[in-house]
């Protein structure tokens, strides 16, 4: 007998804070910087402006320079985004420190650990089988699928396994959204 799933609603992931950044500090040999209050250093050079995101080593506080805009002619840049810079933004500090660019060129990684957190709304799962459910990502956070599957429905590992219907590798991390039906347990 197959039954069309009940569909709840979505569960969410969010980011609570900035992640950390993995890069080695030259001074200490810390591995963790971070990017504090947030602040942008903005220079100009004729038409030509330099932009970069100042990051702190954790441990002894050291300064780094992560470059954002690199000799970029200042027409090129959007009014309100060059204002940005200029107030340290916070939401444009955010969207920096995220972009994928910025970790390539200046060769770093996010440290996501205990900054975000899974949102599950209220919801009966034992009603009927099988649940369908959907995972948003509201920040790229990198998650393996059936971390959290087990987060959200209170599973071990094992049971998200053997239960879990999903179209995507569920030991992958993943940053973007994906669906998964519960199977009824045993
Ligand atoms: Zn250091």
């Amino acid at each position: 007998m197959s039954s069309q799933p009940h569909i709840v609603l979505p569960w969410v992931v969010r980011r609570t804070r900035l992640p950390l950044l993995s890069l080695r500090c030259v001074d200490c040999r810390s591995a963790s910087a971070t990017t504090g209050e947030g602040r942008f250093r903005v220079n100009a050079n004729g038409k030509l402006l330099d932009v970069w995101l100042l990051v702190r080593c954790v441990s002894c506080d050291r300064t780094s320079k992560l470059t954002v805009h690199e000799r970029a002619p200042v027409r090129s840049f959007d009014p309100a985004e060059l204002d940005g810079y200029l107030a340290n933004d916070p939401e444009l500090v955010a969207s920096t420190l995220l972009d994928p660019l910025l970790a390539r060129r200046n060769r770093f990684t996010l440290q996501w650990e205990g900054a975000w957190r899974l949102d599950v709304p209220p919801a009966r799962l034992d009603e009927a089988w099988p649940v369908q459910v959907e995972i948003v990502f509201e920040d790229p956070v990198p998650v393996r699928p059936e971390r959290l599957i087990a987060q959200g429905l209170g599973l071990s590992r094992n049971e998200v396994l053997r239960r879990i219907k999903c179209d995507i590798p569920l030991r992958r991390p993943t940053s973007t959204g994906f669906a998964f039906t519960v199977m009824a347990g045993d």
